[in-house]
């Protein structure tokens, strides 16, 4: 980092919480809990935050840091991450630097300086050098608006990110008394939670715990085939552009699998800890730093990874817990908008996940939880129920029974009677002596005429060809779903042979029922809610470029100039005045000052004429198609098809056309009574408040249920004689 930029950062305009939020971060109004826990903050308390990755944790000491006297102090494990966080403030105008084993003597030194000068709002260190008695020193010598501790789950020594580092911020209760103090981390685990408030001193600190659910990611787990195609495929027809990772267990696969992404055009990239320091850090900051990057990594990839627009996760190999599962999935759509959580599993998943922590050298309560862990994975890859609530309903939270977004609910699946089935599979493994892999048992089964079953005479045994009536695939459903409730085992002691256990007694008898899940191939129509998040246009693709352009012009990732949803806004609204970009949702007035100017050209350089805010007397000649094709009674969407522009254009003609009362809204949609009057009270509402009139929280107070272009169309019918979108162009106030 550079001392300058510190020393000449804009100063805060504003040093209320929420002022900060607006004018700085650029965003309308704080989410549920930020406001409460900033308010415990800036009462000097202290808070425990259990959120959800995505959940905007940092906002909670970011602000309080900026709004109280004094720096704020964030500790962190995540070297790695600091300076993404450093860059991503100070290209808000903040005043942060950070401090950890990255830097030489003479910049460290020129932090230190600006910390003592009280030039720096945020200070981000790594532990270790908190603790050093020269740091305990220089911080007494501080004003310190409060503490952050960040990843609070690496003081538990239960969890597997144990720092032992950590274990010594606890000298921050007893040497900083008076200082608000706030732990952070998204790990769910109870267990962790009360060892965070023990080893920290934070049992009088108020706790709060955000939901889990992460509604714009849809869970799919479909059954294994041909994986590498099957990703292939799925990448291919929903994510063809996007940043995504792709778990594999071992190293081998994560090098195979990326490379035959990228024979097929995709830029994948290999990452697990066999490979060298520097060309894991190369990947890492490709994938960080430019855009559409796969990573293939093992699981030694992720933590400390910060990106927000990654679209989609996918897993060849199935995690050994939901905890794991969730959160690797959980770095999909940190930015909010639709990401894909997509796993393909199958039989030998399960025998080699079993086989592995059977054979693992922990003790044995640890491998009763790991087992069980792993049962409940396995649970989940085989319920015929929303894989949301399970998954929430795994961590005490209680949901909807159905969300609409994921396979299963998409697509309900259908169970079957397995209990003959099941009978034949346990009574054959039973008759071969328990000494065989699931494929000679499907072999008999089938009544094959195989080497291995003359040479044990199993043509004689009577299980023998009795599972004609399912074909192979179906017989491996059958093992594998036996096999995933713990009706059988694979005994890695005796090859990997497919055993009885205890619980398939009564089913083998006779006295138990089982249902099993009728396996379906994978249809690529499942976007059911993931509409289409990259608008496939010009526009899409300039607005792209412009980002990329200032993020290599400032040093910083793309989405530090500038998320997803801020573009996708943009192509809705079209701003092209300053007031207008401020507007947007992600837009505060740093970011307007250093961006807005090239945005703007982007956007005028293909703002058609009914885009930009001329008052017309007459429509154009575009209007005018689009008015004799709505008087001859053809739908918004029919006329949309046949001039091949989109519906929400159609809708832009349409909103002028109603303005100039050349046709009537009924004309031109088909909502009901009842509905309009909704619309038009979110509009009055919203214009009675003191902002310009902006369509988006209308937008939002509808659910999302009604397109811009239909409140733009009610809106015009209300109000005739007005411009339709007073925020762009001249920028005048309705
Ligand atoms: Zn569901």
């Amino acid at each position: 980092m550079d001392h300058d930029s510190v020393a000449n950062s804009t100063s805060t305009p504003a040093s209320d919480p929420l002022g900060i939020l607006q004018h700085i971060f650029g965003y309308d109004h704080f989410r549920a809990p930020q406001d409460e826990v900033i308010n415990t903050l800036m009462n000097g308390g202290d808070a425990l935050v259990l959120m959800p990755t995505g959940g905007g944790k940092s906002l909670c000491y970011q602000i309080p840091a900026m709004a109280r006297p004094g720096v704020g102090i964030v500790i962190s494990p995540l070297i790695a991450l600091m300076q993404d966080q450093v860059d991503a403030l100070k290209q808000l105008g903040v005043k942060a630097a950070y401090l950890n084993s990255t830097l030489n003597a003479e910049t460290a030194f020129s932090v230190e300086l600006a910390l003592r000068n009280r030039e720096l709002d945020l200070l981000y260190i790594a532990p270790e050098r908190l603790t050093q008695w020269r740091m305990q020193a220089l911080l007494q010598d501080c004003q310190i608006a409060l503490f952050a501790i960040d990843e609070a789950h690496c003081v538990s020594q239960w969890g597997h990110d144990f720092r032992s580092d950590y274990l010594q911020l606890s000298l921050l209760a007893e040497q900083f008394p008076s200082i608000p103090r706030i732990a952070l981390t998204a790990t769910a685990d109870q267990r962790t939670r009360q060892e965070i408030v023990e080893r920290l001193h934070l049992s009088h600190a108020r706790q709060f715990i955000a939901g889990f659910d992460r509604p714009n990611i849809q869970y799919r787990i479909v059954q294994k085939v041909n994986a590498q195609q099957q990703l292939l495929k799925f990448i291919r027809n929903e994510h063809p552009n996007d940043a995504g990772i792709v778990y594999c267990l071992s190293r081998k696969k994560t090098e195979a699998v990326a490379e035959t992404l990228g024979k097929q055009g995709f830029k994948a990239l290999p990452y697990h800890a066999g490979l060298p320091a520097a060309t894991r850090e190369h990947h890492q900051s490709r994938f960080l730093r430019e855009e559409g990057v796969i990573i293939v990594a093992t699981i030694a990839f992720g933590m400390g990874i910060d990106k927000p627009d990654v679209r989609f996760v996918a897993h060849l190999d199935i995690p050994k817990s939901i905890e794991a599962y969730y959160q690797e999935t959980g770095r999909a759509g940190r930015d909010g908008q639709p990401a894909t959580a997509w796993m393909a599993y199958g039989l030998q998943d399960v025998i080699t996940l079993k086989q592995m922590m059977a054979s693992s050298d922990a003790d044995e309560q640890h491998k009763r939880v790991e087992q069980q862990k792993l049962e409940a994975m396995l649970g989940l890859c085989e319920i015929t129920s929303c894989r949301r609530h399970a998954l929430l309903h795994y961590f005490n939270e209680s949901s909807e029974e159905t969300c609409e977004n994921c396979d299963t609910c998409i697509r309900p699946v259908d169970t079957w009677d397995g209990t003959e089935a099941a009978r034949m599979a346990l009574s054959c493994v039973y008759r071969t002596g328990q000494r065989f892999g699931v494929s000679h048992v499907v072999d008999v089964l089938l009544g094959k005429n195989t080497d291995k079953i003359r040479q044990f005479n199993h043509t004689e045994l009577s299980t023998y060809g009795i599972g004609k009536a399912l074909d192979s695939k179906q017989w491996r459903s059958v093992f594998r779903q036996l096999v995933a409730r713990g009706y059988l085992i694979s005994n890695i002691d005796s090859f990997g042979a497919i055993q009885l256990t205890e619980k398939s007694r009564p089913l083998l008898r006779g006295e138990q029922a089982i249902q099993l899940r009728k396996d379906v191939a994978e249809k690529p129509a499942l976007r059911k809610r993931i509409v289409s998040h990259q608008p496939d246009s010009a526009l899409w693709e300039a607005l792209r470029k412009c980002r990329t352009t200032l993020a290599e012009q400032y040093g910083v990732p793309p989405f530090v100039i500038f998320a997803d949803a801020v573009l996708m806004e943009m192509m809705e609204t079209m701003p092209t005045t300053d007031a207008a970009l401020l507007q947007i949702s992600g837009i505060g007035e740093n970011k307007l000052e250093k961006y807005g100017a090239a945005f703007k050209a982007v956007i005028l350089a293909f703002a058609t004429p009914e885009n930009k805010q001329t008052k017309r007397e007459q429509p154009s000649d575009t209007e005018n198609e689009t008015l004799a094709l709505l008087k001859n009674e053809l739908s918004v969407a029919d006329i949309a098809i046949q001039r091949e522009l989109s519906e929400g254009t159609i809708l832009k003609h349409a909103a002028t056309l109603i303005d100039q009362g050349l046709i009537a809204l009924s004309q031109v949609v088909d909502i009901d009574e009842n509905t309009q009057k909704a619309i038009q009270t979110a509009l009055l509402e919203q214009q009675a408040s003191d902002e310009p009139m902006r369509f988006r929280p209308v937008f939002e107070a509808m659910e999302e249920q009604f397109s811009y272009g239909i409140l733009h169309c009610v809106y015009a019918d209300m109000l005739p004689s007005v411009n339709l979108e007073p925020a762009v162009g001249d920028g005048k106030d309705m």
